[in-house]
């Protein structure tokens, strides 16, 4: 890696590169820098196909080093902001009030994860806190969205449930709800059991969970959260699991997505007081939850359909014209590298925007 830089410095530095001011050394530095990375990119794909590209994408996601880079590279916020809504918490609910006005309900989310210390951790709670404010001022339901590693998970359990505790109390009192997003598979037990510990323990009503369809257990753990009434989002899975522990083929996620989203929507879960909600941008998922929905006469207010902000935004206004119930996840804040490059790994031909937004600088 030392060897790289340096060379990148001093390509950076020659004459080739003549910059007027430090901005523009380091802007020319982050260019060098990403097109090595691109070519590894390229390189990695013509060997061995999209998967490894995903991979890839995956590992840079928790890289510091890849993170400086690419925020440190003004065009990457231009491809970004695509993804999110804004960095502050006034531009989230702007979106989300627009949203509303389209007949389309929110759960924001204040970005940022894996946190390394307490005051990071405790800096975030109170921030959400602000958020859970903002939202009731405002006078809208959106809901808000959670990372329990956010919250200090990493560093202490207790910290994680002390700062949940205090921001679920905070939606109660404003009539909100909170759901805890998932996490890579090393912290699903811990969510589950978290989440245990306030819905059924501490009696908070308004905290949801998010169960991921590419995860083997994810049977079990539905099977349990249904006998229980919770509050499920079913998703894919937006990280990069080992085969002993998710199904490696996209085309067994698939299948089970369509057998959780069933579940979700079976007579138990309803009788039982499931509130579901589908998040995919998959036609084909899409279409399948809507055959069972037609076939077993569900209402279309006993569940919602969930997409990620800058996303199918088509399907988004077709399911209201239909009328579904549709939610859009708005991430906002500065932390946004490791949310976008998930994106990325979801669909790499979002990279070809890069790509663009490179040349035209
Ligand atoms: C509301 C919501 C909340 C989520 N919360 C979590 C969570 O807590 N934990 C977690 O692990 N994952 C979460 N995810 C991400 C999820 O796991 C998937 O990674 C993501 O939704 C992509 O899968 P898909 O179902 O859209 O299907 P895919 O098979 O990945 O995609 C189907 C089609 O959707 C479109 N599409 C999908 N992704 C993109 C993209 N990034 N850019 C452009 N088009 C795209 C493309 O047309 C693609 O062909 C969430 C997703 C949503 C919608």
């Amino acid at each position: 890696m030392q060897s790289s830089s340096s060379l990148v410095d001093r390509l950076a530095e020659s004459d080739l590169f003549v910059t007027t001011s430090t901005r523009s050394a380091s802007r020319t530095r982050s260019f060098i820098l990403f097109s090595i990375v691109w070519a590894l990119a390229a390189f990695a794909i013509a060997l061995r196909g999209e998967q490894w590209l995903r991979s890839i994408l995956i590992y840079l996601s928790r890289a510091s080093w890849a993170r400086t880079i690419v925020t440190n590279f003004p065009p990457a916020w231009a491809v970004a902001s695509r993804f999110v809504a804004g960095e502050s918490v006034d531009q989230a609910i702007a979106v989300a009030r627009k949203l509303k006005g389209e007949g389309i309900d929110s759960t924001i989310d204040y970005l940022g994860e894996a946190v390394r210390t307490a005051n990071e951790a405790n800096d975030a709670r109170d921030h959400i806190l602000t958020l859970l404010d903002e939202i009731h001022a405002s006078g809208m339901d959106a809901y808000v969205s959670v990372k329990l590693s956010q919250l200090g998970l990493g560093i202490d359990e207790n910290l994680a449930l002390a700062n949940l505790r205090l921001l679920l109390e905070r939606a109660r009192s404003h009539g909100l709800r909170v759901r805890i997003d998932m996490e890579e598979s090393a912290l699903t037990e811990i969510t589950l059991d978290i989440y245990r510990k306030m819905r059924l323990s501490e009696g908070f009503a308004n905290v949801g969970i998010v169960i991921q369809s590419s995860l083997y257990r994810s049977d079990d753990d539905l099977r349990r959260l249904i006998d229980e009434g919770a509050w499920v989002r079913i998703v894919k899975g937006a990280y990069k699991e080992p085969a002993s522990v998710a199904y490696p083929a996209k085309a067994d996620v698939d299948k089970a997505y369509v057998r959780h989203t069933q579940m979700l929507l079976g007579d138990a879960a309803r009788k039982n007081g499931v509130r579901a909600a589908i998040a995919t941008h998959d036609p084909a998922m899409i279409d399948a939850a809507l055959g069972w929905v037609r076939q077993n006469h569900i209402s279309p207010a006993d569940f919602e359909f969930q997409m990620l902000y800058g996303i199918a935004r088509e399907k988004q206004r077709e399911l209201v014209a239909q009328g579904y119930r549709v939610r859009l996840y708005i991430p906002y804040g500065t932390a946004w590298y490791p949310y976008f490059m998930r994106r990325l790994a979801e669909r790499p031909a979002n990279l070809w925007f890069f790509v663009s937004a490179l040349f035209r600088g």
